[in-house]
């Protein structure tokens, strides 16, 4: 067996209970695995810090002074070996819990050391616990050590020796037992050469034991690579395999209802962003595969009137189209807008949600089936059974995050012979980086741009002694025809104090609005949906003023009259979350507000959000933020993406990186999709033994 698929237990002094607590607590199987375990800092022992520095940063450390002479304090079991370390700018306790004897006698009270250890702040008092000690280092040494890795363990690991210095032995155990020959190269020489890389057994190498800050740097970026061109490389093949299979229809007809749309009907020029988003939808429905695009645009972006277009190349090519959203009233907005735009061209549009019953749900079905209808417009209910198309060729589902795998599905059946192309929209941005890589196998469209003469939101952060401004705020609004929007936030761990939470709120809105003329609806998780929709239309029509809610509004409705939006105890919510709220209003013609509340006691992630927030209005800024804030782990969408897994790559950092990786595999997937060339041989028995390995391990656990 190739040395770095053999267990760890086959390493000298690596037993078997070593080795399962590896398993469990890291994931560590094989050799490589433990190689692939990366130190996730280093310990630069070149330099030697001011015991000052290091009293206002404590850290571990490397510090350089003269021994003052020991004393012991404590009793017992808690006795402990106390001596002091002095250079010119202060004082280190130093001390030792354990063989204060041994150190006794081998160190030299007066003389000068180095002190090497973590300093830990106890009862205000800076302290290096269980330095490692060496005499004065004469100037210049040229120690081959210079970094030492600090790897990350467990306390069931530490108990057991493999703490950070336990690992730190491993590896230089390993090291040295390794020709290159035992690590094989896994990327072909020219990419190598063309990005300047190190070969793969020096990164390795490398990366455990640095010689120079350089090397560091040039191995970390060549195990990067390796790791983003693996999961891109996947990913690529994975997608081209599936276009062979996919086929789709063909779409190919120039269109009549679309340049009529475009050249007499649409009210507004295109953004530049809109243009190209269509050109790539129209290219996909032309190409026989069947499309599976993801259009994300922020909100107010105009994604409608791109969904609009391509049901037009549909209509156009024979086919019907379905447009599917989360809610019954946005189900009805997403009718009422398209109606709208395309008056007058002589299309037919049927609207189905669960509120429309009896004769005229009847007739719907009826028309669709026997194809007088062009576009569905609904919502769940589009899914259910009795629902048959005549000539089902596009399907388009808003808010993307709302719909499970298996109700996609349902709606793919419901085209024959092919699955009807597939656009899936949403406002929820996410850096270019990571939908990369959590779409990696899709394709995604991006609208980053906004229509022109859109007033941006104004948004600022109000503490609560504000609260009386923020009530004659709402007064002025309201009394100059707008609406507001009060969100509370869902407190998880507990609906009771969550409705606490809001029903407090309310109390205090009632107490100060409730005159004949200002009437308030009321929204949260725990109503019938009917109660919902019905207080959610009583806003839409304007019979309230004011709407006091939960995040249950977060998903798009469109209310243009809805001026302003207050957020209470924003400091609770996520950026993406807030970015999204604050979405609900901005769209009409008058200026908007976004007023954010908050107590005062802000943690600092908090502050950056709130200050992000406050700063631009920019989803896909917001989205970078937000990423760099939480890391990749917690966005949405990341669970089945492979990027938990990342070793060493850092999508947060590492973005050129991926960028280039993600050329690099394309490139290679468009020549050789089968991977056949022999200098793609490595490639092809890498991303073998790597599946193989996956696949085993996942039966193991
Ligand atoms: P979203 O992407 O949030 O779904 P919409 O499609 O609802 O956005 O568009 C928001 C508003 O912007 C709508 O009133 C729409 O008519 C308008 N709009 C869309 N595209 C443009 C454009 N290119 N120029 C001007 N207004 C536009
Ligand atoms: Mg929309």
């Amino acid at each position: 067996m190739a040395f770095l698929a053999e267990p760890v237990s086959t390493l000298p002094g690596l037993g078997g209970i070593k080795a399962a607590l590896l398993r469990s607590e890291l994931g560590i199987v094989t050799v490589g695995d433990l190689l692939e375990h990366y130190p996730y800092r280093y310990v630069d022992k070149t330099l030697i810090r001011s015991i000052k520095d290091v009293l206002t940063n404590p850290d571990i450390a490397l510090v350089q002074g003269v021994l003052s002479p020991f004393q012991y304090e404590g009793h017992s079991h808690k006795k402990r070996l106390i001596a002091y370390l002095r250079d010119e700018s202060g004082t280190l306790e130093l001390v030792w819990f354990k063989s204060g004897k041994v150190i006794e006698s081998v160190l030299q009270p007066g003389q000068t050391y180095t002190a090497y250890g973590k300093v830990q702040r106890f009862r205000g008092k800076a302290t290096m616990v269980h330095p490692e000690m060496e005499p004065q280092r004469v100037e210049s040494t040229t120690s081959q050590l210079t970094y030492d890795p600090v790897y990350s363990s467990t306390e069931g690991l530490s108990k057991k020796g493999l703490d950070t210095k336990g690992i730190r032995k491993l590896m230089r155990m390993i090291l040295p037992r390794l020709s290159p020959a035992l690590i094989p190269e896994t990327i072909p020489n020219h990419i190598l050469e063309s990005f300047r890389l190190p070969g793969r057994a020096e990164a390795i190498r490398t990366i455990h034991f640095p010689t120079s800050a350089n090397a560091l740097e040039a191995a970390r970026k060549r195990l990067k690579f390796e790791e983003l061109f693996f999961l891109q490389l996947e990913l690529l093949l994975s997608k081209k395999h599936r276009n062979n299979e996919l086929v789709g229809y063909v779409f190919d007809e120039v269109g009549e209802h679309l340049n009529q749309f475009y050249s007499k009907y649409l009210p507004f020029s295109l953004t530049e962003a809109q243009k190209r988003v269509i050109r790539e939808i129209r290219r996909d429905l032309g190409a026989g595969i069947q499309m599976n695009r993801l259009l994300q645009g922020d909100v107010g972006s105009g994604k409608t009137v791109v969904a609009l277009m391509a049901m037009l190349i549909a209509l156009d090519n024979g086919y019907q189209s379905c447009l599917v959203a989360p809610t019954e009233i946005l189900a009805q907005q997403h009718f009422q807008s398209l109606k709208e735009l395309v008056t007058g061209m002589g299309i037919r549009i049927g609207l189905l949600t669960g509120s429309i019953t009896g004769q005229a749900r009847k007739l719907t079905l009826q028309y669709l089936a026997d194809g007088h209808l062009h576009f569905l417009i609904g919502t769940h209910a589009v899914l259910e059974d009795p629902v048959v198309f005549s000539k089902l060729g596009l399907s388009i589902t808003d808010e993307q995050h709302r719909f499970g795998v298996a109700q996609r599905a349902a709606l793919w059946k419901k085209s024959k012979p092919y699955p009807p192309h597939v656009l899936v929209m949403t406002a929820t941005p996410i850096p270019r980086t990571l939908a990369l890589t959590i779409y990696g196998d899709l394709d995604v469209s991006i609208i980053d741009e906004l229509p022109p003469g859109r007033k941006p939101v104004k948004t600022e952060l109000w503490y609560e002694n504000k609260r009386l401004r923020l009530f004659g705020f709402m007064k002025e609004q309201i009394a100059a025809g707008r609406q507001v929007y009060v969100v509370y936030p869902l407190i998880e761990e507990s609906a009771t104090l969550d409705l606490l939470n809001l029903e407090e709120g309310l109390a205090a809105i009632q107490r100060e609005f409730l005159r004949p003329q200002y009437q308030i609806s009321v929204v949260h998780g725990r109503m019938p949906s009917a109660d919902k929709e019905m207080e959610m239309k009583r806003f839409l029509d304007r019979e309230t003023q004011i709407m006091v809610a939960t995040t249950v509004i977060e998903v798009g409705v469109n209310v243009p009259n809805a001026s302003v939006m207050i957020i209470e105890n924003a400091e609770r919510f996520g950026l993406s979350q807030l970015h999204q709220l604050r979405g609900r209003v901005g769209r009409g013609a008058d200026q908007s507000y976004c007023i954010l509340m908050t107590n005062g006691k802000l943690s600092d992630d908090a502050r950056i959000r709130l200050q992000t927030m406050c700063r631009t209005n920019n989803g896909f800024e917001i989205a970078d933020v937000d990423l760099k804030l939480r890391g990749p782990g917690d966005m949405e969408g990341t669970r089945q993406s492979g990027i938990q897994g990342l070793k060493i790559a850092d999508l947060r950092e590492d973005g050129q990186i991926l960028q280039t990786a993600r050329t690099v595999a394309a490139k290679i997937v468009d020549a050789d999709e089968h991977l056949e060339a022999p200098e793609h041989l490595p490639l092809k028995r890498h991303l073998q033994e790597t599946k193989r390995y996956n696949q085993s391990w996942s039966r193991i656990s």
